[in-house]
């Protein structure tokens, strides 16, 4: 069991996120961070976002990336091959 702490604004402010042994097969692993945390969601930010989805389309932990994401509300950043827009709208679909 593995505890993270999730953003204040999440209502559970702690979350097992069990093993994450899937992060030793990221594709991104040995890629610089900043790829993958464009920042804003315009313009050549908008670009490399697209940058590191591609690379997450190749990625073999691209689910597990996904879920962590979600279930710990990473608020900014590329994962699992989506943004943060992208994943605000699967967290709102869920509740709908
Ligand atoms: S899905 Fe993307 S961000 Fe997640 S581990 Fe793979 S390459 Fe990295």
């Amino acid at each position: 069991m593995t505890l993270l702490r999730t953003p204040p604004s999440h209502e559970r402010f702690l979350v097992d996120v069990g093993s994450l042994e899937w992060r030793r097969k990221a594709a991104c692993r040995l890629m610089p961070a900043d790829m993958f945390f464009p920042a804003g969601v315009t313009g050549v930010a908008c670009e490399e976002a697209e940058s590191a989805k591609a690379v997450c389309r190749t990625c073999d932990v691209s689910p597990e990336c996904l879920d962590f994401a979600l279930r710990t509300r990473q608020e900014f950043g590329v994962w699992g091959g989506a943004d943060e827009e992208e994943r605000r709208a699967i967290l709102k679909s869920r509740r709908a």
